[in-house]
């Protein structure tokens, strides 16, 4: 356990730096950060540059490592004689932002930040600028009070995420991973409390679900479209593919840790099995959807069809057709499963072949790790309340995360919103996203709660 007197003292100190914390937020949501996918989109670089500016202020150097001239990684260490010191925690976060597509149907401007109602309006306010300016609050208020830390504390805010990561953590992994290599790391994935048979219950994503694509290409023939019977037309070839993709039925497994906890989540005393879970996740879905949507989720791999493509000219039968499914799958799968289900899809179709391609590999860090008790530690501070379950649970998407796992960070996906914060209102990758204040000052406590429960010894 982490001082008291001190744990108080700096949950008062972020109270006290209200206004600064909104304005830092405010800030840095006003910088067009936007990652397109292509190399050079993002322009990170001011958000970063910005960020630097103002640790500076206080005393905080920022290293900031440009992976293309306009694109900006910043790695900050609290303090920089402490560079060996352990344990080490790091901070992740991502600076860029989705792109906002038809900016009149935001109700308020996509990157002015403005405030309406409690709550900061802007495109990145969810995702995830507003957990940069709490992370960056963490380390000046923790400095202004002139906090000495036993171990390491560093905070990485990168660009690229939204398009992969490459020039971002990835980027950063490749070319200096000792920047970012810690005992302990927490990011995005998780956090918004629900109410479920044990109370108030936050999950940490300790895990998150491969991301791949199955890329199905059906040959036919062409001809006029004027003589069909010519023609081996490739649209009509793709409907028992697309049959079987639409009927496929994966394996079920309950092995995701969050099986264990359906007595506190669901209020269930029975144990889960393969043979059961059915049944009660039809159960569930009566009194709360979403939970059993996501407990669907964690039991087996998704395949869907997303993308369609057949054809060049309206009075010419298709030659080709291609047809792109989404895979989310678990962590005991890999590319060589699902490539296995996917032969199993197009076996015996005439002229069907597929290639699969992976964007993310499934990972995960244990629950069973003392760096939990930490987690639970700063989020009860920050909140001022004992009386918090939490429970492992499994990211469907994917976060930078899964590129720096390999370095051997137990890293907890795990950024508590306010439970005042109703989570439909975030609007995250959608028009008119925006961060409660409150979850914003509450997660500057957890970054400095954090902190002095992982780093300081009392
Ligand atoms: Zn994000």
């Amino acid at each position: 356990m982490a001082d008291q007197a001190l744990m108080k003292q700096m949950m008062d100190a972020v109270d006290a730096a209200h206004d600064e914390i909104v304005e830092l937020c405010q800030e840095i949501v006003r910088v067009p950060s936007v990652s397109f996918g292509d190399p050079d989109s993002g322009d990170e670089l001011p958000a970063a540059e910005l960020i630097q500016a103002k640790l500076a202020k206080d005393g905080i150097e920022a290293d900031i490592y440009k992976p293309r001239p306009n694109r900006g990684n910043l790695i900050a260490n609290y303090d920089k004689d402490k560079k060996d010191a352990s344990p080490s925690l790091l901070l992740m976060s991502h600076t860029d932002v989705v792109p906002v597509e038809d900016e009149s149907q935001w109700t308020y401007p996509p990157f002015g930040a403005e405030i309406h109602d409690n709550r900061i309006y802007g495109r990145g306010a969810a995702d995830m600028k507003g957990t940069v300016a709490s992370q960056a609050m963490a380390l000046i208020l923790l400095k202004r009070a002139g906090v000495e830390l036993d171990g390491r504390l560093t905070f990485a805010t990168c660009a690229d995420e939204e398009t992969g990561g490459v020039y971002g953590f990835g980027w950063q992994v490749e070319n200096h991973p000792e920047t970012l290599k810690a005992d302990y790391a927490v990011n995005e994935g998780g956090g918004d409390p629900t109410h479920g048979a044990a109370g108030m219950i936050y999950e940490i994503a300790t895990g998150e679900k491969g991301r791949l694509e199955m890329h199905f290409h059906i040959a036919g023939k062409g001809f006029h479209a004027s003589q069909p019977w010519r023609a081996d037309n490739a649209i009509y070839k793709a409907q028992e593919l697309i049959r079987r993709i639409e009927n496929y039925e994966p394996e079920v497994s309950v092995e995701a840790e969050i099986f264990g906890h359906l007595d506190k989540l669901a209020g269930l005393d029975e144990e889960v099995t393969v043979d059961n879970l059915e049944e009660i996740l039809e159960r569930v879905g009566k009194s709360n959807y979403s939970l059993a949507s996501k407990l669907r989720a964690c039991s087996r791999m998704t395949l869907v069809a997303s993308m369609m493509n057949a054809g060049v000219k309206s009075n010419s039968v298709a030659e080709n057709c291609t047809i792109v499914c989404d895979v989310r799958s678990l962590p005991s799968q890999d590319k060589a499963y699902v490539e296995a289900q996917a032969a199993k899809i197009a076996e015996g179709i005439d002229g069907v072949t597929f290639h699969v391609h992976e964007t993310s590999i499934s990972n995960a860090s244990s629950f069973d790790s003392p760096f939990r008790s930490n987690v639970e530690e700063a989020t009860r501070a920050a909140l001022g309340n004992d009386d918090i379950t939490f429970l492992p649970g499994l990211t469907v998407g994917f976060t930078d995360s899964r590129l720096v796992r390999p370095l051997g960070n137990t890293i907890y996906g795990f950024t508590p919103s306010h439970p005042d914060d109703d989570p439909s209102l975030s609007g995250a990758h959608n028009i008119n996203e925006s961060l409660g204040i409150e979850t914003l000052i509450l997660r500057t406590k957890y970054h400095i709660a954090l902190a002095l429960s992982t780093l300081k010894k009392s």
